[in-house]
């Protein structure tokens, strides 16, 4: 159906074409309507053509573009004063992607410790299953076989640890040591939940040898859990935290936050973007943040997440053949399965509602924040019918 091959070989794409969005729905060229839970991987985060923001952007383009950094952004300026606000953090930094952000939240974390006279702390320790981006720093970081093959010596100062081993974390930390690096709640992984006990120890341990906490909220961040961030049911704070993805609602957006001490290092002329907290991308970041900080508006999350919760484990004990456990939180949602989570994958999108793949064998549910009770029942009946089609073909092979 497509032809790709003036692309870099890059991705395996799905032949669907869409056109159009509008709120959970994409539309096709034939104007075919799909129920949208994948939005772009926990991009679209107020849905397709969110009235406020398409006007905060086409306000914006009629007034100005761009500016370097090396003038004032006033826009700049209230964003990060209510990303501040709203958060543990003194300081942000703004860049265009999640890899950015997680680059920036490095640099930040090793440079704090330069800053204070320990030049060789600059150790940083990550989890097994984890995703950071895919640039040289941060697929070091992510610590995956398959994306550091072929790209030359890893980047020096990452250790990683297995998932859910205290001890090996503890051990993990020497005098080099700068950071502990974690998704709270694991996205490409799988939507694996670090556990509130283990977050408040790891805060802890943080604490107890000097390292940073730096958690990545790229995918977990901005009301996707039912919390504005995903560390805040831990009730723990960390010292840096990269944000992405939701954040723009579709517009290339990221940031690094921290506090006033974690980000002591960062002087003048110590780190820099030029496209990175552009005013275009600043008017959406200030439009979605009118809206996620609406009174009620994490609540109706967790409202639709227990929907969805309830829905899935009814599913789950109708199909014990196709789904093997309900994972997730809010509207970061993850369905292990027991078939090939492809297999799900495709028979959901047969009945027009797409989700993400995700490791562990995981179909990743992650719909607009936006989403209405009754607009989740239609997305729990269309994961119903394709769970219906997977079990009965699997009975046929049996
Ligand atoms: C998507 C993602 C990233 C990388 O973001 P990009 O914008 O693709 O660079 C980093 N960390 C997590 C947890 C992510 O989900």
């Amino acid at each position: 159906m497509s032809d790709h091959s003036s692309l870099f070989g890059t991705y395996m794409r799905i032949p669907l074409r869409f056109e159009r969005g509008e709120g959970v729905w994409l539309i096709t060229e034939d104007g075919d309507r799909y129920l949208d839970f994948a939005t772009g991987i926990a991009v679209s985060s107020l849905g397709h053509s969110h009235p406020h923001l398409v006007a905060a952007l086409k306000d914006q383009a009629d007034k100005l573009w761009h500016l370097s950094n090396i003038y004032e952004i006033p826009e700049q300026t209230r964003l990060a004063d209510r990303l501040t606000e709203a958060t543990f953090a003194d300081r942000v930094f703004f860049t265009n992607s999640g890899a950015e952000a997680l680059e920036c939240a490095i640099k930040t974390a090793r440079r704090y410790h330069f800053h204070k006279g320990q030049p060789d702390r600059y150790g940083i320790i990550t989890i097994e299953g984890a995703f950071h981006g895919r640039t040289l720093a941060t697929i070091a970081a992510g610590g995956q076989a398959k994306y550091l093959e072929g790209f030359g010596p890893k980047a020096a100062g990452f250790h990683q640890v297995p998932f859910g081993d205290f001890d090996a974390l503890r051990a993990a930390i020497d005098d080099n040591s700068a950071a502990i690096l974690i998704e709270p709640l694991q996205g490409e992984g799988g939507i694996r939940q670090i556990p509130k006990q283990w977050l408040q120890d790891i805060r802890a341990l943080c604490d107890e040898h000097g390292l940073l906490l730096i958690l990545d909220e790229v995918q977990s961040g901005v009301g996707r859990t039912g919390k504005l961030f995903a560390h805040e049911w831990a009730g723990i704070t960390p010292d840096i935290m990269a944000i992405a993805k939701g954040i723009g609602g579709g517009f290339p957006l990221g940031a690094c936050l921290a506090t006033e001490d974690a980000a002591s290092g960062m002087t003048v002329a110590t780190h820099g973007t030029t496209f990175g907290g552009n005013p275009l991308a600043m008017a959406v970041g200030n439009a979605v943040l009118d809206v996620v900080l609406e009174d009620g508006f994490l609540q109706n999350i967790r409202d639709v997440g227990l929907i969805f919760t309830q829905g899935l484990a009814s599913i789950a004990d109708r199909y014990p053949d196709v789904v093997e456990e309900i994972r997730g939180t809010g509207l970061m949602l993850g369905i292990k399965c027991k078939c090939p989570n492809s297999a799900l994958q495709v028979a959901m999108r047969d009945q027009h509602l797409l989700g993400v793949p995700a490791g562990d064998n995981v179909v990743r549910l992650l719909p607009p924040l936006t989403i209405t009770a009754e607009e989740a029942r239609m997305g729990l009946e269309k994961i119903d019918a394709a769970a219906a089609i997977v079990s009965a073909n699997l009975a046929k092979q049996a």
